[in-house]
C-alpha cells in the first residue's frame, strides 16, 4: 500500500515486549505508522520505538492499560492527536499471572487475567469500531486480537480462566466481524501455541517452554517472529476478503 490515502495507522497493545514488539518490527518494515502501547516497562517499550525507527516508521509510545476505559481511549486519542486517524488495532497486550488448578488460583488473579485478555480486547475494539466504520464517518480498518490456542485446548492445570478469557476473545473475533463488515472494519484473530517470551516467566514457570516443547508435533515452541507475520498479513490489503476467522499459528497444537 503506498501514498496518503492508503497511509496505515496501527495501535499494538503490549507492543513493548514479546509478540508485540516482533509485530511492531514487521508492520514498521511494512510502512506502517505505530502506537506502541504499554502497561509499565517504558525501557522496553522505547526499545521497541527504536526498532521501529530505524525500519524507518514514525511510532509513539502510549502507557496505557487496557483493562481501562480510560486506557483505551488514551490509545486512540493519541493515534489521532498524532497521525490524524487510525487504520488498524492489534489487541495482544495480555498475561498468564500465575500456574495452576483454578481451585488453588486466587480470586483477584482470575479477575485481572481476565480484564486484561478478554476486557481490554473488547473496550479497544469498541474505542476502534467507533472511529473505524464508515457508518459512524470513519475510514474503515481491520483489527486483529492475539487470541490464544488455549481458547480451544483449555488449559488444565494451568490457567482455564485464560483459556476462557481466549474464547471469549474468539467470540468477540466472530461477532464483531459480523457486526462491521458492512462498515469496512474487517476483524480477525490469531491463535498462537507456546511462544519463547516473558509471559511464562511472569506467571512464575521460566522453564515452561522446554518443559512442554515435546508435546508440540512440531517439537518447539515458537519464537514471536514467528507469529507475526500472520498479524501483518490480515492487517494487509492481501487479506481483504478474510473477515470473522482465526488463524491457529501452534506448531500443530
Ligand atoms: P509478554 O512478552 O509477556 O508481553 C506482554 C505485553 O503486554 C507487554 O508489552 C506488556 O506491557 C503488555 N501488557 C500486559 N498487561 C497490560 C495491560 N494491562 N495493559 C496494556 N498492556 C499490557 O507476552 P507475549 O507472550 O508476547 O503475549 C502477547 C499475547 O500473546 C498475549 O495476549 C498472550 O495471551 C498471547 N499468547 C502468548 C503465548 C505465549 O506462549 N507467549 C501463547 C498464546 C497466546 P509491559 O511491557 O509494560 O509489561
Amino acid at each position: 500500500m503506498t501514498g496518503a490515502v492508503h497511509r496505515q495507522v496501527t495501535i499494538v497493545t503490549g507492543g513493548s515486549r514479546g509478540i508485540g514488539a516482533a509485530t511492531v518490527e514487521l508492520l514498521a518494515a511494512a510502512g506502517h505508522s505505530l502506537i506502541i502501547g504499554y502497561a509499565n516497562d517504558e525501557k522496553a517499550a522505547e526499545r521497541s520505538a527504536a526498532a521501529a525507527r530505524r525500519l524507518g516508521a514514525q511510532r509513539l509510545i502510549v502507557k496505557a492499560d487496557v483493562s481501562t476505559e480510560a486506557g483505551a481511549e488514551a490509545l486512540f486519542a493519541a493515534a489521532v492527536e498524532h497521525f490524524g486517524v487510525v487504520t488498524g488495532l492489534v489487541n495482544n497486550a495480555g498475561l498468564t499471572a500465575h500456574i495452576g488448578d483454578l481451585a488453588d488460583t486466587p480470586v483477584q488473579v482470575i479477575r485481572r487475567v481476565i480484564d486484561v485478555n478478554l476486557v481490554g480486547a473488547v473496550l479497544c475494539s469498541r474505542r476502534a469500531a467507533q472511529l473505524m466504520s464508515t457508518r459512524r464517518g470513519g475510514g474503515g480498518g481491520a483489527i486483529v486480537n492475539v487470541s490464544s490456542a488455549a481458547a480451544t485446548l483449555g488449559s488444565a492445570h494451568e490457567y482455564v480462566h485464560y483459556a476462557a478469557a481466549k474464547a471469549g476473545v474468539d467470540a468477540l473475533t466472530v461477532g464483531l466481524a459480523r457486526e462491521l463488515a458492512a462498515e469496512g472494519v474487517r476483524v480477525n484473530a490469531v491463535a498462537p501455541g507456546t511462544v519463547r517470551t516473558d509471559i511464562h516467566a511472569a506467571a512464575g514457570d521460566p522453564d515452561r517452554v522446554e518443559r512442554i516443547a515435546a508435546r508440540i508435533p512440531l517439537g518447539r515452541a515458537a519464537e514471536p517472529t514467528e507469529i507475526a507475520p500472520a498479524i501483518r498479513w490480515l492487517l494487509s490489503d492481501e487479506a481483504r476478503y478474510v473477515t470473522g476467522a482465526t488463524i491457529r499459528v501452534a506448531g500443530g497444537l
